[in-house]
């Protein structure tokens, strides 16, 4: 079998309306998806993380560079492939848009390689520890808007996404301080005393900042403090590790296996977030996952983006080993995002159903049984929504 063509969709559309994290607002959804054909007819998805112009620069990459260098190669090598691509562009980028360009090649080589065995993922992974995973709710976005109003939107939106039946949720931050702790404390008067939160700052603080978020946050019996300062400030995360009681979480701007030692070296994390359509694919979040487990760090991996990367999570989830295991283990949650996105509730010719699937299974969702990914894009949606 060879790889005969890699094509690069890049979606987008108006959001109803404009939502915002601490490093920008934003009006229009993206997604980017890649699929590798074959010459026997066997097709495999995947999907890239870069939102905006960033996917379109990341287009480039899958079509004008990687393409050319694995047309023809057996999409079974895909280790050797990976290999290929990753030491060619080694010169030019260790991290970021060339990983994420690898990485959505890398996943529709693993649904390639579960349609030709006829078998799910999370088989091809060595087998489901659970065959549904909790799932957590994550809205409570920034709007452009004065602060007074937005503690009373996030307020009765967790109280919402609560209501919904979800296992927990998440808020952003990123007001400043004094602000996004009162945005904080909205969030536990909406959820109640006893509904885990969590609160991603998008590495908007400085570490003293991050101190005095962290405290007010540990007071509020927030579940875990994500990205609360720069990514490259290893000796910062560090610091705030050993001096709040608070989880500290984070990783999803951190790339393959070199990137992952250095910052669980750094013992600055109680709780890893890869992502695996950025790190370098599938292929290289096995090996992340394995570092993460090596050093006892517990992996809550990081989701963005449509039904592909929905599914690719969920076997990848399903597939983690329990750490350390028991009778009632800790268990990793899926992340999943509340605000509109009709890459993720409408793409796949079969939904997911994740929002179903959580009223009806008490917060949980299933693995998909499908072969592969055991999802299938409808082409009509893709070609309406191309970019
Ligand atoms: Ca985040």
């Amino acid at each position: 079998m060879k790889i005969t063509r890699i094509t690069s969709h890049v979606l987008r559309y108006a959001l109803p309306e404009t939502l915002g994290y601490s490093q920008q607002y934003y009006d229009a959804r993206t997604t980017h998806l890649v699929e590798v054909s074959t010459d026997e007819g066997i097709t495999g998805w995947g999907e890239c993380f870069g939102p905006g112009t960033i996917a379109l620069a990341n287009q480039t990459i899958v079509e004008k560079v990687i393409q050319p260098l694995v047309l023809g190669m057996n999409p079974m090598d895909r280790d050797v492939i990976w290999h290929k691509v990753y030491n060619l562009l080694r010169d030019h980028g260790q991290k970021g848009m060339p990983l994420q360009s690898l990485s959505g090649v890398d996943i529709a080589l693993w649904d390639i390689a579960g349609k030709i065995a006829n078998l799910p993922l999370y088989q091809l992974l060595g087998g489901a520890h659970r065959d549904s995973v909790p799932v957590y709710g994550y809205g409570m976005m920034l709007r452009p808007e004065p602060v007074r109003e937005l503690r009373a939107r996030f307020r009765d939106e967790a109280a919402h996404i609560r209501s919904m039946g979800f296992a927990a949720t998440k808020m952003k931050v990123g007001l400043g301080p004094q602000d996004d702790i009162l945005l904080a404390k909205a969030v536990r008067e909406g959820v109640g005393d006893d509904f885990a939160f969590m609160v991603d700052a998008n590495h908007c603080y400085t570490t003293s900042d991050a101190l005095r978020v962290g405290r007010a946050l540990s007071e509020l019996d927030a579940y875990w403090f994500e990205e609360p300062i720069a990514p490259e400030d290893r000796d910062g995360y560090r610091e705030l590790r050993a001096r709040l009681d608070i989880n500290i979480a984070g990783g999803e701007a951190e790339f393959n296996r070199w990137g992952w030692r250095e910052l669980l070296e750094c013992r600055g994390l109680d709780i890893a977030q890869p992502e695996v359509c950025a790190l370098g694919g599938i292929s290289e979040y096995l090996r992340v996952l394995a570092l993460c487990h090596a050093h006892h760090t517990p992996v809550v991996n990081h989701v963005w983006g449509s039904a592909v990367a929905v599914a690719t999570n969920l076997h990848l989830l399903a597939a983690m080993p329990p750490l350390p295991g028991g009778l009632h283990p800790w268990e990793p949650m899926l992340e999943f995002d509340t605000t509109h996105n009709a890459f993720r509730d409408e793409l796949l010719r079969e939904p997911l159903d994740i929002q179903g699937q959580v009223w009806r299974q008490a917060g949980r969702a299933s693995i998909p049984s499908g072969p592969g990914l055991g999802v299938e894009p409808d082409r009509a949606f893709i070609e309406h929504y191309k970019n």
